[in-house]
């Protein structure tokens, strides 16, 4: 993949340098941690260049500039001819050129190109023809003049040059970068995005069309916050990429993102690490939780266990029965905690099976509050409120159980002791809603759509004094969808405590 005057190398082998001593510029592309390759480009001293100089130097049309590479001259046109000597440097001369005599005046380039002089070319006749001797110098003069000219805007071929070869390599790397994994997007000096790759179209679902040519913070409007925090390094240098939060398009992205930079700019290249933070931040709440969840009865298990046996006989009967009570309550409370852990496993994986059957709402929503009012124990006030003609809900009626004993154990857990409970059943919409009303604290308007995420808690450190593992009510969102049915809060400012409310289809219009 290269042409004459641009070299694109893959790969860390090292591109080769021009061999016609014309000056050269090499950028390396790197991405992420891996050199992709490197680019160099060549400002060749050819009749583009002359054409290019003559265009910018103020010539008349009777003057020429050529290029002088040993005894051979290159004009404009292309031709190429050759003088009998090496042309003296800044001292006018006779020259022929094609049979036409010409005074030339020459002045070298660059510094790493000795060997090759510009040269100004007057028509001799124009200098000799009748001309008297101040006529004539003034004439070499304004020759002299013109070649400096001619300098002074060679001068600026760098810049010519340098944005002839940042267009070259920005649509050379753009081809290459468009088929990496990495969103790419090179910043210029001036902050003005001018390549964003395939990849970074579909990671921040920003198209190239919309942002190339943007100031970037227009096209990112958190870049300026977030770029402080993004590493910079030399294009030699191994870059470690840095994973930081930007909001692109009202959506939260979590980028690996490091940046390379070089004198026109910077390359940065990101991945998309959004679910990975996701991830980790579940795995650090899981582990927390869990581990208070774990520790809390098995440090009573091990109490009892302990008192037991090493004091078991010594003990009273009315003693003995609290401390095997407590083993079997916190055994179950252990258990019920694996339980729910495999349970978010399973319903993760999709691999939980829920049956769809009519079922009797009413009867079960029965059972699930007499079976709570035995384990909240006189610490509320259940009622249930159920009209006589409800048709058959269609879903698995021992998962609605199921979701209706934790709905009814959180009203019970989070509102003061004899507080009331309803829990209501009724048609509405044509469909069956389920709800469950306490005087507890209420659920503050921002929570409420977070109290279903997995492990989300209102009270993370557990400093009232309530446990949970924050898994009951992502369990009853998973299954509740998968029963196509829909699970929410209410928290009326007048009114206190929440209600939790879900609903499923009925069994005769599914
Ligand atoms: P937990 O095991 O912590 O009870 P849940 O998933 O059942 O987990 O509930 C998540 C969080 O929602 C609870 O930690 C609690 O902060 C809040 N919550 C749930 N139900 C109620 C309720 N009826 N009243 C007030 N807060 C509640």
């Amino acid at each position: 993949m290269s042409g004459p005057n641009v070299g694109l190398v893959l790969g860390r082998s090292v591109s080769r340098s021009p061999s016609t001593g014309a000056p050269s510029r090499k950028i390396r592309i790197v991405v992420g941690r891996h050199r992709v390759g490197t680019v160099t480009v060549r400002v060749p001293f050819d009749q583009r260049l002359l054409a290019r100089l003559e265009s910018v130097s103020p010539l008349s049309p009777n003057h020429e500039l050529a290029f002088a590479h040993g005894k051979t001259l290159l004009s404009p046109s292309g031709h190429r001819s050759t003088l009998p000597t090496q042309l003296p440097l800044d001292r006018p001369t006779e020259v022929t050129v094609d049979g036409t005599r010409y005074v030339a005046v020459s002045t070298i380039l660059t510094r790493e190109a000795r060997t090759t002089r510009l040269v100004a070319l007057a028509p001799a006749a124009e200098l000799l023809a009748g001309a008297d001797a101040a006529q004539r110098r003034w004439l070499l003069a304004s020759l002299g003049a013109l070649a400096a000219v001619a300098l002074a805007a060679y001068a600026l071929a760098p810049l010519l040059g340098r944005s002839r070869l940042s267009r070259q390599q920005r649509d050379r790397a753009a081809r290459v970068l468009s088929h990496l994994g990495e969103g790419v997007f090179l910043v210029d000096s001036n902050g003005v995005i001018r390549l964003w790759n395939a990849a970074a179209e579909t990671i921040t679902g920003l198209a190239a069309q919309q942002v190339s040519g943007l100031p970037v913070e227009t096209a990112l409007p958190d870049w300026p916050s977030a770029v402080a925090r993004v590493p910079v390094f030399e294009a030699d240098e191994r870059s470690q990429p840095q994973t930081i939060p930007v909001e692109i398009a009202g959506r939260e992205l979590w980028l690996s993102i490091a940046g390379v930079e070089f004198s026109d700019g910077t390359i940065y290249a990101f991945r998309d690490a959004t679910s990975e933070h996701r991830l980790e931040a579940i795995r650090a709440e899981f582990v927390a939780t869990v581990s208070h969840e774990l520790r809390t009865p098995l440090a009573a298990l091990h109490g009892a266990a302990l008192t037991l046996t090493q004091r078991g006989h010594q003990l009273p009967a009315e003693t003995r029965d609290k401390l095997m009570w407590m083993i079997s309550a916190q055994s179950k409370r252990l258990a019920g905690l694996v339980e729910d852990i495999l349970l978010a496993g399973q319903l993760d994986a999709g691999a939980l099976r829920v049956e769809r059957e009519p079922f009797n709402a009413s009867a079960v929503a029965a059972a699930a509050v007499d079976e709570a009012r035995q384990r909240a124990a006189h610490k509320s006030m259940l009622r249930i409120s159920t009209p006589d003609d409800l048709p058959r809900v269609l879903g698995d009626e021992g998962r609605t159980h199921q979701i209706l004993a934790n709905l009814i154990d959180n009203a019970v857990k989070y509102s003061p002791a004899g507080s009331r409970v309803d829990v209501a059943v009724q048609r509405e919409n044509g469909r069956i809603r389920f709800s469950v009303r306490d005087r507890g604290p209420g659920i503050p308007a921002a929570e409420r759509e977070h109290v279903f995420e997995k492990f989300y808690r209102l009270d993370p450190d557990h400093r009232q004094g309530v446990g949970g593992s924050g898994l009951g009510l992502y369990i009853c969102r998973q299954l509740v969808s998968s029963m196509h049915g829909r699970i929410w809060v209410e928290s009326a400012p007048q009114q206190q405590g929440s209600t939790f409310a879900f609903d499923l289809p009925i069994a005769n219009a599914a």
